[in-house]
């Protein structure tokens, strides 16, 4: 057992792609800081990041129906859409900016463009994403989107979910060709790998145990290394806790008044996969369904073309589920483990309200595969269970809070829990996830060094040129940095080009 004492300026806990992003925005902004990151796996993007654990939309709100609620009037309330659209502009700015600066390279390698697709059946749900459509559709981020109740456009749309539709039930989707499949896995590798080329010191294989603070005000971690088994400890004036699922028990550990009252809620997740070529060729699309009554939104059913190691696959689900565990690679006393004192009560009141959901989720994990193949086969009429196989996603850990709404309430958003003074910040929650990283870690450097923000804003704008700017009411821009972005990512041939 060593007991090694070293100070830096930040560290990153967790090697995914919240730290990745945090870390890359710190080495523009102040390249002189020193930054350490601990990872207790032995590779960046293993967890929720990598893109097997994730469906790999870029959210944009191009198709996802959860975004736009039925207001009780009948209307549609299309304010969080914008909103999820503006935060995926200002992820596309930032990897642009890296892109022309050389700093990554080869964006075909993690975002390739794609039809998002929005897709409904009933007369009912043809007439809200009817509604829908024209409430979005002259909105500048979903110019382009086309609407169709025609079976013959439809199945030239997505040949392969038309196929042996026998149903007389009214049917109508959407198609905007300015979607996304994100490949954050291999994102994350790569910025890791340019943060390594700019000597930030990545420590895999080490798991942080403990964090306090000392007398002089600095973070102190416990990190076991796993190889050597030797325990080390690291001090730092700023720690970002980026552990996903592992966020919560590690923001407890803090001890700091923000981390009191919250509980985490773990869902985990299935992808259906094909592994029939001539079946995964037929499709090329993004296609989002509604939520069944009772299904969190987490678990809406989208089938959707992946582009995974320069190979297309074509992945269905994701069916949600309950674990205990807040990591894939975590332990059945994680949700346990995680109720103390100050949050048990926060905790029993959501065990009571979401009692729904528990037994859905447990439901769902008792699934046969022939009842998947049932919910699959909503989608594909004609899918073959010999075609399909299993894979594991990622845990989310939905963040469990007190509000105005009561006692114990589920969140589905994410959330960054920072200390008053700004020396700790740590990210809760999963959606819309990864393709917001960017602006979450901008939220993160506001709260946490508002001193330098000050300083930093001319850089901020170089890297992402609307910040701070509204695109919905500045459409002339949206257009300028959709049209820039798309060229530097190598979408421009495929989407929609706007001028
Ligand atoms: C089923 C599913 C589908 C999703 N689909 C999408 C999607 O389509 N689009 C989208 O944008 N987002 C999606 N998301 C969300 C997205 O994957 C996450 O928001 C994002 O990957 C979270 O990144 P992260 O860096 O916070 O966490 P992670 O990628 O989970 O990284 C956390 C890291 O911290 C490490 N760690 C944890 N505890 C410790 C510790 N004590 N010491 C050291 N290291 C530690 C872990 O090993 C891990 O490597 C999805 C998530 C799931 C689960």
């Amino acid at each position: 057992m060593s007991n090694v004492q070293k100070a830096t300026d930040v560290i990153l806990i967790g090697a995914g792609v919240m730290s990745a992003t945090l870390g890359s925005l710190l080495k523009e902004l102040a390249p002189e800081w020193d930054i350490k990151v601990f990872e207790k796996l032995a590779s960046a993007g293993e967890e929720s990041s990598n893109e097997w654990n994730n469906a790999g939309t870029g959210h944009a709100a191009l198709c996802e129906l959860n975004y736009t609620p039925e207001k009780p009037d009948g209307s549609i309330d299309i304010s969080k859409a914008i909103n999820v659209n503006e935060q995926f502009q200002i992820s596309r700015q930032f990897w642009s900016y890296l892109v022309k600066s050389n700093l990554i390279r080869n964006p075909q390698d993690f975002i390739r463009a794609l039809p998002h697709m929005s897709l409904v059946e009933g007369e009912k749900n043809v007439e809200f994403l009817k509604k829908r459509f024209k409430a979005l559709s002259d909105i500048p981020m979903f110019q382009g989107m086309e609407y169709s109740e025609d079976p013959e456009k439809l199945k030239e749309w997505i040949p392969l979910v038309m196929e042996g539709r026998t149903s007389n039930d009214s049917i109508a989707a959407t198609k905007i060709d300015s979607g996304t499949d994100v490949n954050f896995g291999a994102l994350t590798r790569m910025l890791f790998d340019h943060l390594e080329s700019k000597n930030v010191e990545i420590n895999y294989n080490h798991s942080v145990k403990d964090i306090n603070r000392t007398s002089d005000g600095l973070w102190e971690l416990k990190v076991q290394n796993l190889e050597s088994g030797n325990t080390e400890y690291h001090t730092a004036k700023f720690i970002f806790i980026g552990g996903g699922g592992g966020s919560l028990p590690l923001l407890q550990k803090t001890g700091i008044p923000e981390s009191k009252r919250i509980g985490g809620f773990p869902v985990s997740g299935l992808f259906m996969v094909c592994n029939n070529p001539e079946v995964v060729e037929k499709h090329h699309a993004k296609v989002y369904g509604k939520a069944k009554v009772g299904a969190p939104p987490m678990s809406v059913p989208h089938l959707d073309t992946r582009f995974i190691d320069n190979k297309k696959s074509l992945l269905f689900g994701p069916y949600a589920g309950f674990s205990p565990k807040f990591l894939k690679t975590g332990s059945n006393m994680d949700l346990i483990g995680s109720v103390k004192p100050n949050n048990v009560i926060t905790m029993l009141a959501a065990g009571m309200k979401e009692m729904a959901l528990t037994k859905y989720l447990i439901e769902q994990v008792m699934l046969s595969h022939e009842k998947r193949m049932e919910e699959l086969r909503e989608f594909i009429p004609n899918a073959k269970s010999e075609d399909w196989g299993i894979v594991v996603a990622g845990q989310r850990v939905q963040v469990i809070k007190d509000t105005d709404t009561g006692k114990g309430t589920l969140q589905f958003g994410t959330e960054v829990v920072s200390a008053s003074d700004g020396s700790v910040a740590a990210l809760l929650g999963a959606s819309p996830g990864a393709s917001t990283a960017v602006n979450v870690m901008l939220e993160v450097l506001e709260k946490c060094f508002p001193e330098q923000m000050f300083n930093w804003k001319d850089k901020i704008k170089e890297m992402v040129p609307s910040y701070g700017v509204s695109l919905v009411d500045n459409p002339e821009l949206f257009h300028e940095i959709h049209t820039s972005t798309a060229k530097m990512l190598g979408l421009s041939e495929k989407e929609r080009v706007y001028s």
